[in-house]
């Protein structure tokens, strides 16, 4: 771990101006992440999008809009969840990340992970599945599949863009949302880390 921070809004703070890689030349806004900060479940997706690009805010797209409707399917809210993406900023004409912006913006995504304490965290998409699981992974063999991680479960969807293209893998999107649920009310989660106890304020 390159640093520790202490809260989202300290992490979001050290992220502002971001230079680290070369997608910041082509931003418009970063896209930190957005929802419940506490939340036992996080997705993360590949990269920002155009309209993500513009309004600084992930999945607000038509990926986005499915999303929040895949989410209704298992009755959750997107407040109820976190939602981030693999790297901040978003890749000219839509590409993918290449390795190098993947491993220079991972220490943010990390440290996203380590402050919101998730049970699951569900990759939406290859790219996403293959950061968080470490490896190339091919989406149509492992996804609906839960992966144990450290202190949380991996969980892999395909993505929501994905899902917009073909009716097919629209059903397949539906029914890793059902496993996602039944993994959320699966008493088989890993127990919840502690929590550090709330810093004693200062007189002086
Ligand atoms: S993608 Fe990540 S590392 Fe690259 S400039 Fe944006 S915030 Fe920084």
């Amino acid at each position: 771990m390159e640093f520790e921070v202490a809260s989202l809004d300290g992490l979001k703070k050290l992220i502002e101006g971001c230079t680290r890689c070369p997608l910041s030349t082509g931003r418009t806004k970063i896209v930190f992440g957005m929802g419940n900060p506490t939340s036992k479940l996080m997705f993360v997706g590949e990269a920002p999008g155009r309209v993500e690009d513009e309004r600084g805010l992930p999945f607000v797209g038509p990926a986005g809009k499915l999303l929040d409707e895949l989410l209704a399917g298992i009755g959750l809210r997107r407040e109820d969840v976190y939602i981030t993406n693999v790297v901040k900023c978003r890749p000219p004409g839509n590409r993918d990340p290449n390795p190098g912006e993947i491993e220079t913006c991972n220490p943010f995504l990390s440290e996203q992970i380590r402050l919101i304490e998730p049970r699951i965290v569900c990759s939406l998409g290859r790219v996403a599945a293959g950061v968080m699981l470490r490896k190339n992974v091919q989406i149509s063999r492992i996804h609906g599949e839960r992966f144990s991680g450290p202190g949380y479960f991996n969980v892999v969807a395909f993505h929501p863009a994905a899902a917009l293209r073909t009716p097919e893998t629209l059903e397949l999107v539906k029914s890793d949302f059902q496993k996602l649920s039944s993994y959320l009310h699966d008493s088989e989660l890993p127990p919840e880390p502690p929590r550090p106890e709330p810093e004693q304020m200062g007189l002086f």
